[in-house]
């Protein structure tokens, strides 16, 4: 068995069997040159190929419209206007004529730069590099009628599990939606024209996996997107345990369905808080039309990760207005940049190994990145006045941490008042409770703050000295062990007293059999990946909340606190 990790773009759960879908990709593209007298045939090819191109988005667009409606219809008519675009094809019978090279390698050539132009420019563009990529397939494929099928008669003959190297529309368009289980790729993106295509079909989207180097044609496969999770030829636990979970939520789809308006509640009624967990922009979209309680955590490391120039205050501020913005009134908490081992932007310069999780972390950065963090705060501030912004501190372990970030909000603040530029001035300030520290002192630090925030990720990691990110001792970093709850009860224990909001934001959170044992400690508030949030509403509206006895008899398991033993998994 293989278990494979990537980002989910729709969740839910699927178990198939795979079929490999391949389009036109780079190692096929013919390359060779041409003698001089030979390119007016050259460009003609080319503009043969450019009719049959436009037939085919033309056709494309009219399927397109029956199937996906209006979103249809914008996509291919985006991709009509890309192949129209005249500079483009002026370039490509340049290259043809400078370099002496066949249609098909200039075709490739002048749309990889372009690609490359978009990828640099904002979020927007960025994400349109899939469509470039599409008309690209579609214009080479009409070169030699080609284009896009299954590896394996897997693909024609049942419904399966699409495994490729990319989802373009065109193969969406392709597939129909009685041929598709689940779409598991290695490139993609969470708002990507053929994600919103796949998204219409309401089947598990997964991409950020090493697919087509793992998965072959008539592998038995199980997706389960709202862990991010694709096992490839399952062992018989895993499969029964997903057989079990997959029958339960087929039973429980129709009920949630109807209850989408519903805020989250248990079963009886008891009312409980659920918001989302942010690391990319594109995620506020996953929320749209969904009942959810606000972004209860704004990862801000991811944001501009991969680039080596610092982002400007510009740039943060967009980003933060954006989703603060389309969480409505909803409460966004963003948290500053919080640099460790798993966390590291390219634009700060740390050589890997520079910054462990034990050293350059939480407020301890502020020193050495003192103008990011300052420009980040102004950003955070500015978006302040376009929803409802909270500030959240990460990896607390003292009062002088706090005083640390305030000082930067200070400083941001009274910079923003000599510019003249609009804030809420009362802000509210969270921390993070993710060091021991934190947990057993949160007594003392929450009289400075507003809300508290539960990172179990990194508290168990601290609690056990046992790295989050190591599959060596994954045994050791034991997501429910005792320890853990037990600083748990301390903080909640704490929270009530102090009457201050608390909330469990760690991947823990996202594991529906620990909710009985939430309830049970107290913890009422709960921040999940924000491609998971409708599936962990739905379980929890069918919770019961347990009696007292649920957690003694967690306490007394200790021994046999193997999760799958505690679960019966
Ligand atoms: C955590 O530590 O639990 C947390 C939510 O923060 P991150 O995973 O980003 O470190
Ligand atoms: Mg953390």
């Amino acid at each position: 068995m293989k278990e494979l990790k990537g980002i989910s773009a729709n969740t839910g759960l699927a178990k198939g069997i795979a079929a490999v879908y391949t389009e036109e990709v780079e190692e096929n593209i013919p390359h060779y040159m041409i003698e001089e007298e030979k390119i007016e045939k050259e460009i003609n090819r080319l503009k043969e190929a450019y009719g049959k191109t436009k037939e085919a988005i033309e056709q494309m667009l009219k399927a397109s419209e029956k199937i996906f409606g209006k979103t249809g219809e914008d996509i291919f008519s985006a991709h009509g206007t890309i192949l129209e675009d005249e500079a483009l094809f002026e370039e490509i019978v340049s290259l043809i004529k400078k370099r002496l090279i066949n249609a098909e390698h200039a075709v490739n050539d002048v749309f990889d730069s372009y690609q490359e132009k978009f990828k640099q420019r904002d979020f927007h563009f960025s994400e349109m590099t899939h469509d470039i990529v599409d008309v690209r397939n579609r214009l080479l494929s009409s070169f030699d009628g080609i284009s896009g099928q299954f590896e394996c008669p897997e693909g024609e003959r049942q419904p399966v599990i699409v495994v490729s190297r990319a989802l373009s529309p065109s193969m969406v368009l392709n597939i129909a939606k009685s041929e598709v289980l689940a779409f598991v790729t290695e490139e993609g993106g969470l708002t990507s024209h053929a994600t919103i295509l796949a998204q219409n079909y309401g089947v598990p989207i997964i991409f950020g996996i090493e697919a087509t180097e793992n998965i072959e044609c008539g592998d038995k496969v199980i997706v389960d997107a709202s862990m991010g999770k694709v096992f490839v030829n399952p062992g018989k636990k895993t499969e029964k345990y997903y057989d079990k979970k997959i029958e339960e939520a087929e039973k429980r789809k129709q009920f949630c369905m109807v209850k989408e308006e519903t805020p989250t509640q248990t079963k009886k009624g008891v009312r409980l808080t659920l918001k989302a967990n942010i690391s990319l922009q594109a995620e506020i979209k996953l929320l749209e039309g969904l009942n959810y309680d606000g972004v209860g955590l704004l990862r801000s490391e991811f944001l501009f990760a991969n680039r080596n120039k610092v982002p400007s205050e510009e740039e943060w501020f967009k980003v933060y207005k954006n989703i603060a913005e389309a969480a409505k009134e909803k409460s966004v908490d963003i948290r500053f940049l919080d640099i460790s081992g798993d966390k590291m932007p390219a634009y700060l310069n740390l050589l890997s190994g520079e910054n462990s999780d034990l050293g350059i972390r939480g407020a301890r950065a502020i020193d050495i990145f003192y103008d990011i963090y300052l420009s980040q705060t102004k950003a955070m501030l500015r978006a302040s006045a376009y929803g409802n912004v909270r500030l959240l501190y990460p990896m607390i372990s003292d009062i002088s941490d706090i005083e640390s970030f305030r000082a930067v909000v200070n400083k941001a603040k009274s910079v923003l008042t000599e510019e003249g530029k609009k804030y809420k001035k009362d802000i509210k300030e969270g921390i993070m409770i993710e060091t021991p520290a934190a947990a057993v002192m949160a007594g003392t630090l929450l009289k400075y703050v507003d809300f508290a925030n539960i990172g179990s990720n990194d508290l168990l990691e601290y609690t056990l000295a046992a790295s989050r990110n190591s599959q060596i001792i994954e045994k050791r970093y034991h997501i429910l062990h005792p320890s853990l709850i037990r600083l748990m009860e301390i903080v909640i224990e704490e929270t009530r007293k102090h009457k201050k909001e608390v909330c469990l934001c760690g991947e823990i959170a996202s594991f529906e059999e620990f909710y009985p044992l939430f309830l049970s400690i107290g913890i009422s508030s709960f921040s999940v990946e924000a491609s998971k949030l409708s599936d962990i509403k739905c379980n929890l509206m069918h919770l019961e909340k347990p009696d007292k006895s649920y957690l003694d008899k967690f306490y007394k398991n200790l021994k046999k606190v193997e999760i799958e033993e505690f679960f019966k998994r």
